[in-house]
């Protein structure tokens, strides 16, 4: 995870961390020994890419409202219905649906359904135009009477939003982990550029207020790595808490945003060239604001849990 957290720090690939961190680990603490035995080794190579579809054009935050279906017929589902925000959507080989299973029931109705590209009746639409994260695609599926064999549902049938909520922590984090190595990424490019950059005779990092800003988000940066190191160490021992993980996807990402903007401050005008990797890392970081669950969301998880 602190690998792809590196990777994000510039070259954000948001379709990297899906695949390593969110799908792979659904497969492996849900799938059958058939399931990971078909796609883990092909996800470890890069043979096969991976997706996971919660969000619909009707509901993105209020996940227990999905209305994709996937009927039983016999040995098959039938899938029907349409995604959203989709990262990885344009190349997935595979795509983790969550649907209704039951379509009365709220979260207890849901289920993760394996859909192959390859089936009849699954369509992409185009590869969504974004702010940022250009090299991530990001698109709308949809599904019309696609057919799977009921050894396509991931765990047992309606467990699904157990799955998620139990999935959701360390997804966070890796949102979390990936926010605070592109902060200190934004910082190093503000230092550089400041230490270079000449006016009124002197460096940019010479004015009192460059080096009162920097030395702020310096001691942010740092009490970010410790707090990363706690919570990573935390989940690796099993112990990181829903609301943990919503407090470190908040904290982080907004960390994020506050440096990447004072950052490109720092840079005037060439801050908003595209040519200077500022501009990338600030335009690359909104939306970890919003995705994962956006952060008034994740206050939402926190808040319930006081
Ligand atoms: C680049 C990108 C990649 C994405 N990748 C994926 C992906 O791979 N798979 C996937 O399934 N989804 C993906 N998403 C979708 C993302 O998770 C959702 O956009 C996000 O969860 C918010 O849902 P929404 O867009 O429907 O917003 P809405 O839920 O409509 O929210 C709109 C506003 O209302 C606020 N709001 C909603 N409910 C509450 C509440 N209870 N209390 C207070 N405020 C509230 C929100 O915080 C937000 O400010 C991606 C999104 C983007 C932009």
């Amino acid at each position: 995870m602190l690998q792809t957290a590196h990777r994000t720090a510039f070259d954000e690939s948001a379709g990297i961390t899906l695949q390593s961190d969110i799908v792979a680990d659904y497969i492996l603490a849900y799938g059958s020994e058939e399931q990971k035995r078909e796609w883990i080794p092909r996800m470890v190579s890069g043979a096969a890419i991976t997706a996971i579809a919660m969000t619909e054009p009707g509901t993105g935050s209020d996940l227990q409202n999905v209305k994709t279906a996937a009927i039983r017929d016999g040995n098959h589902y039938v899938v029907n219905g349409s995604k959203t925000y989709i990262t990885n959507g344009q190349n997935a080989d595979l795509v983790v649906v969550v649907a209704k299973t039951d379509p009365k029931l709220g979260a207890k109705g849901i289920s993760l359904i394996l859909v192959e590209a390859s089936r009849d009746g699954f369509a992409r639409g185009r590869n969504l135009d974004k702010i940022g994260q250009h090299s991530a695609d990001t698109s709308e599926l949809f599904f019309e009477d696609v057919r799977v064999p009921i050894t396509n549902c991931l765990g047992e049938e309606g467990r699904g939003f157990y799955y998620l909520m139990g999935q959701l922590p360390q997804e966070r984090l890796s949102i979390a982990l990936g926010a605070q190595a592109s902060a200190q990424r934004a910082f190093d490019e503000a230092v550089a550029f400041t230490k270079e950059r000449q006016a009124f005779g002197k460096s940019v990092f010479d004015f009192q207020n460059t080096r009162f800003t920097l030395a702020e988000l310096a001691s942010d940066l740092q009490v970010g790595w410790a707090h990363a190191d706690w919570a990573l160490s935390r989940h690796l021992k099993g112990e990181l808490t829903a609301a943990e993980g919503s407090s470190a996807k908040l904290w982080h990402t907004e960390l994020l945003w506050k440096v990447c903007d004072a950052a490109l401050q720092l840079h005037g005008g060439a801050g908003y060239m595209n040519e200077y990797p500022i501009a990338r890392i600030w335009r690359d970081a909104r939306v970890a604001r919003i995705y994962g669950g956006t952060n008034e969301i994740m206050k939402e998880v926190i808040g319930r849990g006081l």
